[in-house]
Order: structure tokens, then sequence, then C-alpha cells
């Protein structure tokens, strides 16, 4: 490099200051927290950006102008309201394309089509052997789409995502890991499904999806740092922290679905012994279930349901296995909960009673204290609900 170079560099002269920009900026960013949030207000609105209330109450004043925002009936006080007469709450008002939601499980797919806000407005949902068949699995989601949005008499959706339980290289698009989506490896599931769909499709990983699911309509609605753990066919888990996802250098931060396990020998689909989700998972449980049962059939499994003492025990010790890997990133991470999704998640309280357990056990005792144990409260749609927020937060920009 040339030192001289340095020496004669002149900084770019400085945009000169647009008044009309910064507005329009201010009134985005606040349509953009109205439309994600639920009902805000104008005090909580100063104090979620900092801004003045005379800045925020013009800003807000314009976007009931354009029909963007639109005020409820409904009143209620909240933070930075004072003493004064109760806030009128604020709702984006959804008049822009429809958005279209995936969530593709290692047996499943669900599919949903939604407003402009993310707000769902029909859904599908099909079993179906996603590891073996990529190319039939994306046929019929991108069929289910298209159907859904034939029934609602929709118009071409603005974006589409969809969740993969797997990790996907965010450089490149390409599936990472031959060994957890065997068909899946060296497949572009966006430009794949892109083809089908003729719209533009963003890919995430499943648990990322379930978090923001979560974070913007569940369970972490008002909670800025916590981890989400998609417990059901595999084990995934996502990091949100200040209320966004935590991706990681290359995307799969929170793949903690193949942690060894000390003393477990069980093949897994990665192809090492050991992983934590060839010891838990909804299939491991099941058939835990099945041989402690030996009159019972297949179907007759329902683990939602009140189990018996066997069956409790069985959903008890897969939590606090799952515990045990957790208590560790609890004690890195510091998350004020963490909530549990997928179908092992909606098994009801002996699977939270287990991980709670072993975190209490394992974690450093202030960690264990300043923690919450929650389960998904949109339960096993965390991931398509998840999709469906990107998907319209895509379309705004
Ligand atoms: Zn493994």
């Amino acid at each position: 490099m040339c030192r001289n170079q340095a020496n004669t560099y002149s900084f770019p002269m400085k945009a000169p200051f647009d008044r009309v920009s910064l507005r329009d900026r201010t009134r985005d960013d606040l349509y953009e927290l109205i439309a994600e949030g639920n009902e805000l207000t104008r005090p909580e609105l100063v104090v979620l950006t900092g801004m003045s209330r005379t800045t925020v109450n013009q800003a807000v004043g314009r976007l009931v102008a354009e029909g963007r925002v639109a005020e409820s009936e409904q009143k209620h006080k909240g933070p930075g309201s004072g003493s004064g007469r109760p806030a009128t709450s604020l709702i984006a008002v959804a008049n822009g394309d429809p958005v279209v939601g995936i969530d593709f499980g290692h047996n499943h797919i669900q599919v949903a089509v939604a407003d402009a806000l993310g707000r769902p407005l029909g859904e599908r949902y099909v079993e179906v052997d996603v590891d073996l068949l990529a190319s039939e699995a994306m046929d019929l989601a991108a069929d289910l789409a298209i159907t859904l949005i034939a029934e609602h008499s929709l118009g071409r959706p603005a974006s589409v995502v969809a969740g993969i339980p797997g990790p996907l290289d965010r450089g490149s698009g390409l599936v990472q890991s031959s060994t957890i989506l065997s068909s899946w490896v060296g497949l572009a599931p966006a430009v794949e499904l892109e083809r089908r769909l003729g719209v533009p499709v963003q890919i995430e990983n499943d648990a990322i999806l379930g978090a923001v699911g979560e974070l913007r309509a569940g369970a972490g609605r008002d909670i800025p740092n916590f981890l989400y753990v998609k417990a059901s066919h595999g084990i995934g888990a996502a990091i949100i922290i200040g209320g966004h996802p935590y991706r990681g250098t290359s995307g799969i931060a929170g793949e903690i679905g193949h942690t060894h396990l000390s003393g477990h020998t069980e093949a897994c689909r990665c192809g090492n012994r050991g992983c934590l989700e060839a010891v838990v998972s909804i299939q491991a449980v099941r058939d835990q279930v099945l041989h402690t049962h030996p009159n019972a059939h297949p179907g007759d499994v329902d683990l939602a349901s009140e189990p018996d003492e066997v069956t409790a025990r069985i959903l008890i010790e897969a939590g606090r296995i799952v515990g045990r890997v957790l208590s560790s990133m609890c004690d890195l991470l510091n998350p004020e909960a963490v909530i549990i999704g997928g179908e092992l998640g909606a098994t009801g309280p002996q699977f939270l009673g287990g991980i709670a357990a072993s975190i209490e056990r394992y974690s450093q005792p202030a960690t264990a204290r300043a923690l919450q144990i929650l389960p998904a409260s949109l339960g096993i749609r965390a991931e398509l609900v998840g999709a469906l927020q990107l998907a319209a937060g895509l379309a705004r920009r």
C-alpha cells in the first residue's frame, strides 16, 4: 500500500442535512414499532424510542393521516403514561400485500398466509418425511401456499419466509450439513422455493423463527433476553439478545442438538453417538413410552394429556437431560427466560419441570434465580408465526 495515498485522501462531503428524509425515517421507525408491537400508546413510544413527546406526536399524527395507523377505541395505561387520562392505543393498518410463512419440520410442513402485518388468515399442516424428501416437500409447501392464496382470494404475496430444521449457511444460502437434513445437502431452498412460487423467499433456521414468534406474539413479548428451545423431532435453540436474534458468525448459533452427552451411545442422524437429540426427541420419548406400555398402540401415545406415573417419569428425565445442556448456556448468557417450544414443550409440566430441576442443579445459583422456564405460548405454531412476522417485516422494508 502506498502511504502517500493516505496523505492525499479526502473525506467525502457529508450529505446535506435533509430534514424531510429524517422526518420520514422517524415516521417509518415508529410505524415499524407499532406494526411489531400490540396496541402501543404514544407515551410507550416515547419510552421505547427516547424521542421527545412532540416528535412522537407529530409522527404518529402523520401516520394516522396517511391511514397507516389507526387509533383503537380500547384505552389503557402503560409505562410513561403518568397520572393523566388513559392513552389511546395505536394499531398498524394492514393495507399492503399478503405474506406467506412456511415451517419445515423433520416430519411435517406447516404453511400459512397472512395479511401485511403477519396476522394469519389461513393455515395448513401436513405430515411428511421432510428429511428424506426435499424436492417433494418443497413442491408440497408451494402447492399449499398457492392453494391458500386462492382460497382466501389474495393477490401475489409480497414476501415468503420459510424455516428449515437444520443449519443454513447465510452466505451461500445452502443447507450446511449433509448429516442433519440428508436429502437437502447442496440445495439452496430459497432458490428452489422462489422458482416454484415466483416471489422472493428468505430461509431461516426453524428455532430462530420459533424465537421470533414467541418474541412478537407469545411468551417472550416483554422479555428482551431469552433462550428459545424447539424440542421436537430434533432439539434446536435460538438466542434472543436485546429483542433481536443472535445468529453467530455463520448462522448456526444455538445448534445444541448434537451436544455430546457423556455416558450415552445412542446413534445419531449426524453419524456420531450420544448426541442430545439422539437421546431426547419426541420420537425417543414415544419409543420409551411404548417400551414401558407393551399393550399400547403407537397411535395411543398422547403425551399432551395427563400422563400416568411411568410416562411422567420418562418426560421428567427427558427434561432433566435437556436442562443439563441448557444449564451451561444459561451460565454463559444469563437470560431472563428459557422458552420451551416444539411438541415436547407442549407436553405439559413434567418435561419443563425436568428442565427446571437440572438448571437449578447445575447452573450458578444467581443464574437460576434470575430465570423463568416457560412453555411456548404459541405451542407448535411458534415457528409458523415467526415466519409470518419476519415476512411482514421484509415486506415493509
Ligand atoms: Zn448428532
